[in-house]
Formats: structure tokens, sequence, C-alpha cells
């Protein structure tokens, strides 16, 4: 449920209203928009009249919120959510160009990657250093040392890092260190590590899990947000669907459903979509102009020997002609970088 407030309420009676609510044994969110307040009820409200708040002088209207999610709900906040990433901003119209290796192999291949990807106007810098493998005998990534590699890499060249914690065991590692946690598709619905996130500091990336819906997607931030931490940016990578040809199936759908269901910032990653760098190009520039809130791109130096993912690596030149690219589309849908 929640309780729009009309225009130019005092203080005063926000708390007001704000405390009757309590009173019903529910907990409050406190949105305050441009020229908007609205107050979010959180809890059971299946058996809440809503006339009795309909009533006060101080209430526009009563909502009824269908939907299971309520933090992340676009009702509980009417604006796009614009999350800062160490001074990189994501959302509204603000686009978050994330480019780097799948995994971080050695200081000198990130270096030169990311000085090459930033000069191409990528603001974000990518790398696993923990790696989520199908096979236990492939290169699980180098752990704590590609995590001290990116931060070297983060001093010399200024971009801020974004990198998968797999483990809650380096949950306070991570919150020291990286600037944006990101949490793998086979995570998802990791439960028990998404509530530990409600205790970093840092915003998250969530990426969609290989079968999630929507609405399970979005619950998976609700856990995070309704932990304590409301920096949450949805990332889709494409889902499992009977098409063998590519890696996945990229479901840019996903654009303007999200957008009508939450104010998360949404950020489209081709790269493990697709599975093939050719793929790569047409549909970054498509989820762009379908209004993205920014791209997610595997960069590496020389993709034919990288240690993962090397087929659906752009190399620095072909991304750099892609920003191009990016940057005239942006400019049309309204973002810029
Ligand atoms: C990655 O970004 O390197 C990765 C493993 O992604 P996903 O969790 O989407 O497979
Ligand atoms: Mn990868």
């Amino acid at each position: 449920m929640i309780i729009v407030l009309k225009p130019h309420t005092s203080e005063e009676n926000i708390h007001r209203v704000e405390n009757l609510v309590k009173k019903h044994g529910l907990d409050t969110h406190l949105v305050q928009g441009t020229g908007m307040t609205i107050i979010g009820c959180i809890g059971d409200t299946t058996l809440i009249d809503p006339r009795q708040f309909e009533i006060d002088t101080c209430v526009d209207k009563v909502m009824h919120v269908q939907e299971p999610y309520k933090l992340a709900n676009r009702a509980f906040h009417p604006e796009d959510s614009i999350i800062d990433v160490s001074g990189v901003k994501i959302g509204g119209e603000h686009l978050g160009l994330i480019a780097g290796p799948c995994s971080v192999e050695s200081y000198e291949q990130v270096l030169e990657i990311a000085q090459k990807a930033k000069t191409s106007g990528a603001n974000l810098l990518r790398g696993g250093a923990f790696k989520p493998r199908t096979s236990p005998y492939a290169f699980q990534g180098l752990g704590l040392e590609g995590l001290d590699i990116l931060c070297a890499v983060r001093e010399e060249v200024g971009l801020p890092i974004v990198t998968e914690l797999m483990s809650s065991k380096y949950l306070d590692v991570f919150n020291e260190k990286v600037d944006l946690i990101q949490i793998g598709a086979r995570n998802m619905q990791n439960f028990d590590l998404l509530k530990e996130l409600g205790r970093v500091d840092r915003p998250i990336l969530l990426k969609r899990g290989l079968n999630a819906t929507y609405e399970e997607w979005i619950m998976s931030a609700e856990y995070i947000m309704a932990s304590g931490n409301e920096n949450v940016i949805l990332c889709e990578r494409g889902i499992r669907t009977f098409e063998t040809f590519t890696r996945n199936t990229l479901d840019l759908q996903c654009i303007p459903v999200l957008r009508s269901k939450t104010h998360l910032p949404i950020v489209i990653d081709p790269s493990h979509a697709g599975g093939k760098w050719w793929l790569v190009e047409p549909m970054a520039k498509a989820a762009v102009a379908a209004g993205a809130d920014g791209l997610m791109i595997e960069v590496h130096n020389n993709p034919e020997a990288a240690l993962c993912d090397g087929a659906q690596s752009l190399k620095p030149e072909k991304y750099d002609v892609l920003l191009q690219q990016v940057r005239q589309i942006a400019e049309v849908v309204g973002k810029k970088f």
C-alpha cells in the first residue's frame, strides 16, 4: 500500500501520518520527490482499510500495490533511481559504460585494456577475480591477487572497478575495495548472500539468473533493498531458451518492462548473452536505443589467448568504434556519458 500526500504537506503532518501507519505494525518508507511525497507501507496490508487514511486532510490518495516487491516498485518511487558508483552516475540521463576482460589475468593485461577502454569513453572497469566456471578444471580466477590487480589499475587509470562476489566470506574485503559489487547470474537467488549485501555501503550490480522471470529478478533486488542496501542496478545478460546457436538469448524487452515495474537502473550485457563478439555491436546499439542505462561489455587485448570468454570479447579497437556509434544513439534517446 502507498499513501500519496497532498503537495506541500508539512514535515509534522508527514510524521503524523507515518505514525498512524506504524500503529498498524507496518514499516514506512518515505520518498520525497519533486513536489510529491509518498509513504510506502511495508508489511501485511491485506486487512487494512485504506479509507481510514483517505479521510485524512493531508492524504491525496491511497493505492494498494499488488506486486510482492515494494522498495523496488516504481509505485513506491516514481522517479528513476540514479546510482552513484564512486562518482560515476548510472540511471536517468547517465549511461554507465562498463568494460574490461572477463577475467583478470595480469596487471599488464588489465592496464592496457583499461587505458584503451577509458580513452574510448568507458567509465567503469570490469574484471573477474573470482570466476563462476561450469567446470572445476577451468581457470577459476586469480582470487584476491586479481582484486589487488584491479585496485592497482584503478589507481593508475582512474576508473572505478566492478567485480563479482561469489561468497560472503569476502564481503568485507569487497566492501573495502570494490566500487560496484557484481552478483552473478548463478547467484541471483542465493538468498543468504543477497541478505548479507544489506551490510555493505557499496552499490550492487545484480545480474539476471539464467532462467529468472522479471518478478523473480526484482524480488532478488528487493532482498538486497529490504536488508538495507537500496543501491541496486539490474543487469540483463541473456536467458536460456531452446536456441543453441547463441550462448543465451538477449531479452531486450526487459528494458521497457522493467522500466514500468521498477525505478532501478537497467544495464545490458550483450557479451554473455550472445557469446560471440560479432553479436555485441548490434545488440549494444539496440540496447541503448531501447533505453538501457548502461552496457557491460567484455573487452580483451588478445581474445584468442583469453583465459575465459575470448570468443565474446571485443578488441579495444572494435570497442572504440562501437562507443562512437553509441554516443550518437545516446544523444537521440537523451542519455550521455
Ligand atoms: C561475468 O560477468 O563475468 C559473468 C560470469 O557473468 P554472468 O554471471 O552473467 O554469467
Ligand atoms: Mn565472462
